[in-house]
């Protein structure tokens, strides 16, 4: 029997004792690696774009440069989304291969814990990372190059807990009792490619959304839910009754529905809670790990660091205690 990825010698290319053992010089030196890769590492500056820049410690021995051009000061995570980091670059570092290491989804408290940090502390930096794989995602068209493509539907949130006596149960199929805080994760995905999630009311809100990012001339495959029924008039749409079949004569939806597994084994396991204001993120987080699944841990730790320092700073959650008081 073919060796599973995860127990093979590829799946395990770093690992934290490496990360630990690493010294700041050492930190600081691949940081910078990744984050000016053009010039194998040699900073240059976020404001003016000038090479001519020089080492310009703080006291505590922080890493900052000075621009010889604009004269102003930046560091490595400047105007990225690790920009005015407090923590030691080997911890992100370590965050991250953490964070890579779950294949499902790393708990925010469990994080806390492990790097005996704020659970505000990993509450921003897990979702900081959320951004940096969602920027893998940006514009992806599904069908580019695979002709194949699955698409599924899944509900996140607004379950309504059952009432204890028999007689106060109410009927929570109708919507008068429904809590109004339910919602559909669609996933587009091409069978051995990519994949691609959006957060909707309804499978019904989703259908412009899928027509603006499959290619036309792709086949996808869908189940017998009547919202789909209008793809028909776009695409070749091929569809599975799974009252009868998982797959039949090539139609099946399993792509679609491992990466549901993927996500709901992280809500269930670790999240709990995921359908508030950050679903898309977690639904991206759960995409990327799907399309990476196959990638050594070492190589997935660099690919997040690499897009963390070329996105900008985070909209979401740069100085986001200080405007979520508690
Ligand atoms: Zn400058």
């Amino acid at each position: 029997m073919a060796q599973h990825f995860l127990l093979s010698r590829q799946a395990k290319s770093l690992n934290l004792a490496q990360v630990f053992r690493m010294s700041d010089a050492a930190a600081e030196s691949m940081f910078r690696k990744v984050r000016w890769p053009a010039t194998d590492g040699e900073p240059v500056c976020p404001h003016c774009g000038s090479l001519d820049a020089y080492d310009c410690r703080r006291a505590n021995k922080a890493p900052r440069y000075r621009c010889r051009e604009c004269k102003r000061d930046f560091s490595i995570t400047s105007g990225t989304l690790f920009a005015s980091h407090k923590l030691p670059l080997r911890c992100y570092l370590a965050a991250i291969a953490i964070f890579c290491n779950e294949v499902k989804g790393k708990s925010m408290l469990a994080l806390s814990r492990d790097l005996g940090l704020s659970y505000k502390a990993c509450f921003v930096l897990c979702h900081k990372m959320r951004e940096a794989m969602a920027e893998e995602l940006k514009g992806r068209e599904i069908g580019d190059d695979r002709p194949e493509a699955e698409l599924d539907g899944a509900v996140f949130g607004g379950y309504v807990k059952p009432a204890n006596l028999r007689e106060d149960r109410k009927d929570r199929r109708l919507r008068k009792h429904q809590s109004g805080k339910r919602k559909w994760v669609v996933v587009l995905r091409e069978r051995g490619g990519e994949t691609l999630p959006g957060v909707f009311r309804s499978e019904f809100h989703a259908l412009s959304w899928v027509k603006h990012r499959v290619r036309k001339g792709t086949v996808l495959h869908a189940d017998e839910a009547s919202s789909w029924n209008d793809l028909h008039a776009r695409y070749e749409v091929k569809r599975i009754n799974h009252e009868q079949a998982y797959s039949l004569d090539g139609a099946c939806t399993n792509w679609a529905e491992s990466f549901f597994s993927r996500m709901r084994r992280g809500e269930i396991g670790h999240h709990h809670h995921v359908a508030g204001p950050y679903l898309l993120r977690f639904a991206q987080e759960a995409a990327w790990r799907e399309d990476n699944r196959r990638l050594g841990n070492g190589e997935q730790v660099k690919r997040v660091a690499m897009l963390a320092l070329s996105r900008r700073q985070s909209i979401d959650f740069c100085g986001y205690w200080q405007r979520h008081l508690d």
